[in-house]
């Protein structure tokens, strides 16, 4: 059984069956049927139907984004927002369909042609910080290309994929395409990474199951995109609008209680601005509304579970420069918290996962750039400077797959999103998403004879 919990008030909101290795079997089985007959659909046929599943959930945005708010304790503002972005990928890839092309190639004595083709059946394994919003940037290019999809919801937070496949069918996508399993990673996820019919996984989480996932992946040559952790750098030159840039960084690490791959815990600020960063950033950090998350005004919710604020109080060794109010009682609540630190230290290296950032201060632009690049991660990350040509510089230098200049933003329907180093390859989001759905083909046509 999983039993699902309103992480603010730790009440039991729903209690579902786990699925075993035999119901994965069986949602593989289904998948592979739906797939001869799915691959064939006309592109404006598919089309239609992915634009029909963006409409149902655009017509279920309130519905979704409260069941989302209360099963990972997100605040309901954040929460409409992300299924706002899930209607729009599946506009997007509904536009995709048609327009993921093959080439013609100059050969002699005949005509190349490549076409993309699509994979069979894929596994799709996501998290609890972002349940419907990761999900959907992976169903939306795996439906566009043709495959059929085994989704597997993290146990803590299942409701809204389900919603969606019930939302799928409504919409027209025939039963068998799109198959929701409930379970644990270590039983449905791994069963779905060793079984021969899945030709792919595509897997959002920890580097640590993702290092499982590349290794279960080899006795089948699967393909693999991986989506991993992340501890990027979000830094401050003292040319910066420092207003601006400390009004911004505690919503780059406290969205979603830091439990963000892009979180940006580790602020890097140079140091001859740091005094008044540091001062600047403890106001804007007091500023942040922690709480109710079904408040409109709420900006940070609780943990997911009893367990993770555990580990994240781990992180906190010496007094913070600043932590924050959070609820007492029920819930898992846990304050926002800043702490000063050196590049070796624990906080500055590892992946919290939680409302904890850390300042660590760098005297040169070249320091500032050793700095960011010493992570075993390269997800995201931030420059603040008014010099255009810094920006630049610096944005070429840092070894990661997302950066913002004066901004917190990693993440747009139509732009190419993932990791560098451990934080994952493979590519999420715009059209780069579709080459990890599909297999080009390449054909010569002999014109000779
Ligand atoms: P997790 O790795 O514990 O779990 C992710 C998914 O994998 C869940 O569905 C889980 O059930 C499944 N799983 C667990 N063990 C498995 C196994 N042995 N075989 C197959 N599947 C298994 O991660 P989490 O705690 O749910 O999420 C937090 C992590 O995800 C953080 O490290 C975060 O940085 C990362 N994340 C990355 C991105 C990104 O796009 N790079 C986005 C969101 C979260």
């Amino acid at each position: 059984m999983t039993t699902v919990v309103n992480p603010a008030t730790e009440e039991v909101i729903a209690e579902l069956e786990s699925a075993g290795v035999e119901e994965t079997d069986a949602a593989v089985a289904r998948a592979k049927a739906a797939f001869p007959a799915w691959r064939k659909v006309a592109p404006a046929d598919r089309a239609r139907l992915l634009r029909r599943l963006a409409t149902l959930v655009e017509e279920q945005h309130e519905e979704l984004a409260r069941l989302e708010s209360r099963n990972v304790g997100k605040p309901i503002s954040g929460a409409r927002g992300e299924v706002g972005m899930v209607a729009q990928v599946f506009h997007y890839y509904a536009g995709a369909v048609d327009k993921h092309l093959g080439e013609t190639i100059p050969v002699a004595g005949g005509v190349d042609l490549t076409f993309r083709e699509p994979l069979g059946v894929v596994g799709l394994i996501v998290p609890w910080n972002f349940p419907l919003n990761i999900a959907s940037w992976k169903l939306g290019p795996a439906l566009a290309c043709g495959d059929t999809v085994v989704l597997k919801p993290a146990e803590l937070t299942p409701l809204t994929a389900v919603r969606l496949a019930e939302l799928a069918l409504e919409a027209g996508i025939p039963e068998g395409v799109l198959n929701v399993l409930v379970g644990k990673g270590s039983v449905v996820g791994q069963r779905l990474i060793e079984h021969p019919d899945v030709a792919k996984i595509g897997f959002t989480g920890s580097t640590e199951v993702g290092r499982q996932v590349m290794r279960g992946a080899a006795g089948t040559i699967k393909r693999v995109t991986l989506e991993l952790g992340g501890k990027s750098a979000n830094v401050v030159f003292a040319d910066a609008d420092l207003e601006r840039a400390a009004a911004a960084a505690p919503y780059a690490v406290f969205d979603n209680a830091g439990q963000d791959c892009c979180a940006r815990s580790r602020i890097l600020v140079e140091a001859s601005a740091y005094d008044r960063f540091a001062e600047l950033l403890v106001e804007a950090t007091r500023g942040v509304r922690v709480g109710d998350p079904e408040d409109e005004a709420t900006e940070m919710g609780p943990l997911i579970s009893a367990a993770h604020r555990e580990t994240v109080a781990s992180f906190v060794e010496a007094e913070p420069l600043f932590r924050g109010d959070a609820p007492d009682g029920r819930g898992f609540w846990y304050p926002c918290t800043l702490v000063e630190a050196r590049p070796g230290d624990r906080i500055a290296r590892d992946e919290v996962f939680g409302p904890v950032a850390a300042l660590i201060p760098f005297v040169d632009e070249e320091e500032a750039i050793r700095i960011a690049n010493d992570s075993d991660y390269g997800l995201s990350g931030s420059i603040w400077t008014e010099n255009g040509a810094r920006a630049l510089r610096v944005a070429r230098a840092i070894d990661t797959g997302v950066l913002s200049i004066n901004s917190n933003s990693s993440v747009r329907v139509s732009t190419p999103f993932g990791g560098f180093k451990q934080s994952g390859f493979g590519r999420e989001l715009g059209m780069h998403a579709l080459a990890g759905y599909s297999e080009i083909k390449n054909v010569f046509y002999s014109t000779e004879g």
